[in-house]
């Protein structure tokens, strides 16, 4: 056993809690666990914050301020500047981004260390409800927490090769910008790498199935993200299915269902992520399953009551703070608390795209499903009439859903910067605020916060910059 970052070598047990996986989920479960008192192990084979540290959140986001720069520096003649735009250098790109992540690791080590927290490096498996093995180490634990995340998936028939046919992980990794790419899957990582390829250079097509880009947002936010995109010169192929992948001299050759073939350097596979859960123990040990994910109740406990689960693991949104979240949650539930199941519709999503899109709360048509169609009432707030998104030269705006008579439902997002304002959006759908609550509140010009006020001004019969 190594034991790189906790208490003393060679201690194993007995733990109050023993965690598989050391991504956002495990980690976060660990932290807390560790402050309530618990005595915790935290298994990983890899690398202590897993895949929204390494190869997910952190070094996608750096990638994008990369190509927000880029941007910046090409079109700085709008706003009066001269700037000559001469390139990108992807190992320096590369380098500013594996900083931050490193920068961020040193420091989750340290937390980890500091909370006296045992890490234990290598392959873990579940051979019992109370115990997990590695390398022939058996660490036992009055409970286990499953989180051993996602993998990048593909289709069936598609290799992934890792030079011409490539996941998010080979992305990340990749020392030049492509002349060209295929893009398969159009949710929120296709996207975002699409929209850094675009600022860097390549040129890309997007090919989707589903008749919308980012398919879980309010259609009106795909719409517009797709407006933008156009206007980028990001190209899309919507509702249509992939049928095959041709290596060839210069890349791949892509064939869709509908007859059309796409020409590129590269094609990123980015149609989902599925639980890790193989080989693992889990079934064997009577964990329930289904396609893969861990069944788990609304406390995030398996049908075995010393075992849970959370994160990408579980089938809820596989989102970094929803591992946080319920990672916490267990913590709590375990240290004797009695902490609230997860509001999933109250967590905030955000696609970091240019424009960015961010929503909380539920969309216009599930509204409807729920409340009936005369049931609710929608506002748009067009970021046309908001100063600081003139200023930044960025169109959208900011949607509101209410239940009619009732609270805010959902707030839905486009335009850049957006991601910024779900913080607002997430309390006034938290607390279940009234489109009068929010009027009340006077927002600081000029912010795009304010657009945010001016849609519950509207809403609330009072629109201020906006047509009554
Ligand atoms: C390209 C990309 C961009 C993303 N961007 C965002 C974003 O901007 N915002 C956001 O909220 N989310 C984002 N996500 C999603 C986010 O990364 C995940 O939701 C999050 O990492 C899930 O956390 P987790 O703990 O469940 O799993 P993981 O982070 O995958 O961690 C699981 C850990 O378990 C370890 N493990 C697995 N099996 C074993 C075993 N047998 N023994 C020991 N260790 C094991 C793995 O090595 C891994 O470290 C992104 C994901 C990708 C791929």
């Amino acid at each position: 056993m190594a034991d790189s970052a906790g208490t003393q070598s060679g201690q194993n047990g007995p733990f109050d809690v023993v965690i598989l996986g050391g991504g956002s989920g495990g980690y976060a479960c660990a932290l807390r666990a560790a402050q309530l008192g618990m005595k915790v192990a935290l298994v990983e084979k890899g690398e202590l914050g897993g895949t929204c540290l390494h190869r997910g959140c952190i070094p996608t986001k750096a990638l994008l301020h990369a190509a927000e720069v880029a941007d910046s520096s090409r079109e700085s003649e709008q706003f009066g500047v001269r700037t000559s735009f001469e390139g990108i250098d992807m190992p320096a790109v590369n380098a500013y981004k594996d900083g931050v992540v490193a920068r961020l690791y040193k420091g989750l080590q340290g937390l980890v260390k500091s909370r006296k927290i045992t890490f234990v490096e290598g392959m873990g498996r579940l051979v019992s409800p109370t115990a997990v093995e590695v390398d022939g180490q058996r660490y036992e634990g009055k409970y286990v927490v499953l989180a051993t995340g996602s993998y990048a998936k593909s289709l069936p028939g598609l290799d992934i090769d890792g030079s011409q046919v490539i996941t998010s992980d080979q992305a990340l990794r990749l020392d030049r910008v492509p002349a060209s790419v295929v893009v398969l899957g159009g949710g929120v990582i296709g996207c975002e790498f699409a929209s850094v390829w675009k600022s860097f250079g390549a040129e890309v097509t997007i090919v989707e199935a589903l008749p919308h880009l980012v398919p879980l947002e309010d259609e009106q936010s795909s719409k517009m993200l797709e407006r933008a995109f156009r206007k980028r010169k990001i190209a899309f192929e919507l509702g249509a299915r992939f049928s095959g992948v041709e290596k060839t001299e210069g890349g791949v050759k892509v064939s869709l269902e509908n007859g059309k073939t796409i020409e590129a350097e590269l094609l990123l596979v980015a149609v989902g992520r599925g639980p890790t859960s193989q080989e693992l123990g889990y079934e064997q040990v009577g964990v329930e399953m289904e396609r893969g994910f861990v069944k788990v109740d609304e406390h995030c406990q398996t049908n075995v009551p010393t075992i849970s689960a959370v994160g990408d693991l579980i089938p809820t949104l596989q989102l970094a703070h929803v591992g946080f979240g319920e990672g916490i949650m267990v913590a709590e539930r375990l240290g004797g608390l009695e902490p609230a199941p997860i509001d999933y519709d109250g967590v905030p999503r955000v696609t970091y795209s240019e424009p960015e899109v961010a929503s909380v709360g539920i969309t216009e048509s599930r509204a409807k499903e729920k409340y009936g169609d005369d049931g609710i009432e929608t506002l748009t707030y067009d970021l046309a009439g908001n100063g600081k998104s003139q200023i930044l030269k960025t169109a959208g705006f900011v949607k509101l859903v209410r239940q009619k008579d009732g609270p805010v439902v959902g707030i839905h997002m486009v335009g850049s910067r957006v991601g910024e304002l779900v913080a607002e959006a997430q309390l006034i759908y938290g607390w279940e605020a009234y489109p009068d609550d929010v009027a009340s509140l006077v927002h600081a010009h000029p912010t795009q916060t304010e657009a945010v006020g001016e849609a519950h001004l509207a809403l609330a019969g009072k629109p201020l910059h906006a047509h009554g």
